[in-house]
């Protein structure tokens, strides 16, 4: 397999051009295709407009550096790649630049409250279930901000939704993200689960009464299969092809004893898209689910 064939299928948008292809940015809320695929002497090169580090993309994707190279089993020298070490904390430096970026967050503030309604959903609802405003989030302006918590509940990262985000990205995560996830209130612990891509489906979900555990992005996070044991688990990944794969992919790992099912989003892309058309239609699909009254 090249390196171009492993990165391809895991991107959404994809469009050949002259010199390879165009795909929408898997790290950033990404609506014009903005990261461009390239093959080179045997490997892929990645490159975001909208800035955001390879590094960034690779994580957002669920694949290594190595994994750029159509040989990923050795080093470019030739010897043999030894396994990723699994990761379970963030390291000093990424627990530094996170607190850097949350010491500007605070309660929700008009702003964020507007866009929050723009959205279909209520500041008080968001403020219960860790969304924060930021005055200035990665010196980008104001932001919404869904903390990222470890399923241990340190915060281990946190994504901001730009509330004016201009030409560049509308949302930017800080920290390791892939640790974690954005978990609504006791969505880490409740008989019930449900798993989305985007904070926003989460808490659309959360206030329907179904907690929900948002991966931000469609990369299957190694802390799955434990946190979800024994659980009943509704995925509820975007309705498009890679929502669907990744609710495959998730349904894959999923240990002995927990029982799942697919949430369709009848013509809608995703559950705030459902929330923001016909907002009792999510209520009765939840409570289809949940048996609720
Ligand atoms: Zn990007």
């Amino acid at each position: 397999m090249t390196a171009v064939d492993r990165v391809l299928p895991r991107l959404r948008g994809v469009k050949k051009v002259a010199r390879g292809w165009v795909a929408t940015c898997p790290a950033h809320d990404d609506n014009d295709p903005s990261l461009s695929v390239g093959e080179e002497h045997g490997r892929a090169l990645l490159n975001c407009f909208g800035g955001c580090p390879t590094l960034r993309v690779l994580e957002a994707l669920g694949l290594r550096m190595a994994d750029l190279f159509d040989d990923n089993t050795t080093t470019p020298g030739g010897h043999p790649l030894p396994p990723p070490p699994p990761r379970t904390e963030p390291t000093a430096k990424e627990r530094d630049r996170v607190a850097w970026a949350l010491q500007t967050t605070g309660p929700i503030t008009d702003q964020g409250a507007a866009y929050l309604k723009s959205r279909g959903l209520e500041a008080d609802a968001a403020a219960s279930n860790d969304v924060l405003s930021s005055a200035n989030w990665i010196e980008r302006g104001p932001a919404v901000v869904f903390l990222a918590r470890s399923p241990a509940g340190e915060v281990v990262g946190a994504q901001g939704r730009l509330l004016d985000p201009g030409e560049g990205p509308k949302a930017l995560s800080i920290g390791p993200t892939s640790l974690g996830a954005y978990a609504t209130d006791s969505a880490w612990s409740h008989k019930i689960v449900a798993i989305t891509e985007a904070p926003l489906d989460a808490l659309s979900l959360a206030v329907c009464g179904l907690p929900s555990i948002a991966l931000l992005g469609t990369a299957v996070r190694p802390w799955l299969p434990e946190a979800l044991h024994a659980r009943r688990v509704l995925l509820a990944t975007d309705g498009d092809v890679p929502g669907t794969a990744a609710a495959r992919k998730i349904h894959s790992m999923l240990p002995k004893g927990t029982t799942f099912e697919r949430i369709g989003w009848s013509g809608c892309k995703d559950a705030n898209e459902m929330l923001q058309e016909v907002p009792d239609s999510l209520l009765r699909l939840v409570r289809s689910y949940t048996g609720g009254p």
